[in-house]
């Protein structure tokens, strides 16, 4: 822990020079004119490291320590620590409590934890929607309708309390997950009648739980002017009934032809209700993330506009949590207007953006991911691509001339293996193509001679363990048996063949609560009768670290987050168990108990009314 002190040290002092925060403005006003001179780094070189950890420890007292219960940091050189001491916003030791003792000062804070809570690294979401989770918590949730009956009583109700002619609108149903099959259907999905008797007076746009379709009612299809006759764009499909009408599913970029005019409507609401509502969903989204113990969220794709907002909003100091942004957007905007944009760390780590997103393919559940092989289910389909492969091939262009990380949605094989192809014959051309960490997001489903590339090249593999769980039955339909085994949530090959890891939600798509989605990767359960393919699970040692410290690096921030390291950013949760030997199948019920960003307490339960813990 010594060596690991004088290094906190040393990097403190070091960024007395760029840092604002009040601990380096305290360094920077007693120590800036000894350290700048030669000899005093010289005494520093020279002096023993005890001194140095005693002299820092007595001078720079902790703000805060954490201590009792069981603490993991996730940093390999020390993963059990009994205290970690915190100041400015960092790390500054980490160890036994009698070598944190002389951290503790007059006005030190210590947080004392149970015998039964555990304190880990604040944990990183791999791959959410970070505007998307704020407005799902404005909008109807049907995540847990269980019938097509119920979403449409849900709807009826929304309409009671909507004014005539507003949109309704709502996300996250899942006909795989309804008791019944509505009838009438057309592939399985309901048709418009009900939900047009539910809210006549009303445009209603549902977005799918996967995001990669919409249902629309009559209303908002005539005020979109779709009807029999109306074609859908490239990668997009609309169903018909027999005789032809559109029963109003749209899948992929069809979506659009209704999305854009409510968000034409959107946008005739003033500057002023569109910014309180934008300003509403950064704070319900960041709640929500801290609640469940997530001080990073990595967000999957925003667009060029609105993180111009996000930028500012960041510099001003107004993010709840630290975001690491992929821009999605038009690729000549993308092209021009992203090299003034790109931020590394900005305002105090709270915002990066150094990364593009495509998806090449839709989801599974809505039959949209691009397959090798027809889908099991439908085999008239092999799934869509959503984007011209040219497209891609210029992002990979543009992520390297602007040392960008490039992320792309891929699910089905094929999309897996077309971008891996894209992958690799871009980063031939340079001189460590293992150094890029660029990303597949989601790898859902993969040819298993392709699971060793992720490894070869470096690719991360960008995955979100509570999907395994929660499409498991369908995927089976989708896939078969034989190529669900050997190619769905293939997180143990991958991990055997040397690929990086990352977990997540998805967030809107799954709720961000990380806890159900560790348990997931652990045990693969979906109920009392099935566990999907429980060889391809990983340890709980495994799972934490896609969560933390292999997040971290999926995002080039090892040196900054994922684990309880001297040095590193003071993001700590507290749950209310022992991740490492509760049973398997309580990690999915962990509460948090306390959230630390930045060294400052964000989330407590035990300030919550009592009705609410
Ligand atoms: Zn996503």
């Amino acid at each position: 822990m010594s060596t690991q002190v004088y290094e906190t040290a040393m990097s403190l002092f070091r960024k007395t020079r760029s840092r604002a925060h009040s601990f380096s403005q305290r360094i920077s006003r007693t120590k800036r004119p000894l350290i700048s001179t030669p000899c005093m780094l010289s005494y520093f070189l020279i002096v023993s490291i005890f001194s140095v950890q005693t002299v820092f420890a007595q001078s720079f007292p902790a703000e805060k320590i954490i201590q009792g219960g069981t603490i993991l940091t996730m940093d390999p050189s020390r993963p059990n620590v009994e205290a970690v001491a915190v100041a400015g916003g960092r790390i500054i030791a980490t160890g036994t409590m009698k070598e944190l003792a002389p951290y503790v000062g007059p006005e030190t804070q210590i947080i004392e934890l149970t015998a039964d809570q555990m304190a880990l690294p604040g944990l990183i979401e791999g791959h959410g929607h970070y505007l998307g989770l704020g407005e799902s918590l404005m909008m109807l949730r049907l995540a847990d309708v269980e019938t097509w009956e119920e979403l449409v009583e849900r709807v009826a109700q929304a309409a009671e309390v909507t004014p005539p002619g507003q949109w309704i609108i709502g996300r996250g149903w899942h006909q795989s997950k309804w008791k019944d099959v509505p009838q009438p259907n057309v592939e399985g999905y309901p048709t418009t009648d009900l939900l047009d008797q539910a809210a006549p007076n009303h445009p209603v746009l549902l977005t799918h739980a996967s995001g990669h379709m919409s249902m629309a009612n009559g209303y908002a299809m005539r005020l979109a002017g779709v009807d029999e006759k109306t074609t859908p764009p490239a990668g997009g499909e609309i169903l018909h009934d027999e005789a032809g009408k559109p029963i109003g599913i749209f899948r992929e970029t069809a979506q659009n032809l209704i999305s854009r005019v409510q968000v034409r409507d959107e946008m005739r609401a003033s500057a002023e209700q569109r910014l309180q509502r934008i300003e509403r969903a950064v704070e319900l989204a960041g709640q929500e993330c801290l609640k469940h113990g997530i001080t990073s969220f990595q967000d999957a794709g925003t667009s060029l506009a609105e993180l111009r907002w996000l930028r500012r909003q960041a510099l001003a100091g107004k993010l709840p949590v630290r975001l690491w942004m992929m821009v999605r957007d038009d690729m000549n905007a993308i092209e021009s207007d992203l090299p003034a944009l790109k931020s590394v760390g900005l305002g105090n780590d709270f915002f990066t953006l150094r990364a593009i997103k495509l998806s090449i393919d839709g989801a599974l559940g809505p039959h949209g991911a691009w397959l090798l092989e027809p889908y099991q289910d439908l085999p008239t389909s092999v799934g869509l691509n959503t984007i011209p492969v040219e497209t891609v091939e210029r992002a990979a262009e543009l992520a390297l001339q602007f040392d960008c990380q490039l992320c792309v949605h891929a699910i089905g094989d094929r999309a897996n293996r077309v971008t891996l192809d894209i992958f690799e014959k871009a980063l031939a051309s340079q001189p460590c193509p293992t150094s890029r960490r660029w990303r597949i997001e989601h790898a859902q489903h993969l040819a298993p001679s392709d699971i060793p590339r992720f490894g070869q090249l470096g690719v991360i593999a960008s995955m979100q363990g509570i999907h395994c769980t929660s499409d498991a039955i369908f995927v089976i339909q989708r896939l078969g048996n034989l190529r669900a085994k050997n190619g769905a949530y293939m997180w143990r090959s991958l991990v055997d063949s040397g690929a990086v890891v990352t977990n997540g939600t998805d967030a809107p798509v799954e709720d961000i609560n990380p806890f159900p989605s560790l348990q997931a990767t652990i045990t693969r359960r979906v109920n009392e009768d099935l566990v999907f393919f429980p060889e391809q699970a990983l340890t709980r040692e495994e799972a934490l670290r896609s969560y933390t410290i292999d997040c971290a690096y999926s995002a080039f921030e090892e040196s900054l987050k994922g684990s309880l390291t001297p040095g590193k950013l003071a993001d700590i949760v507290v749950v209310d168990r022992n991740l490492l030997t509760c049973p398997a199948e309580t990690i999915g019920e962990t509460q948090v108990v306390m959230t630390i960003l930045g060294g400052q307490i964000v989330y407590n339960s035990n300030e919550l009314p009592n009705n609410l813990r």
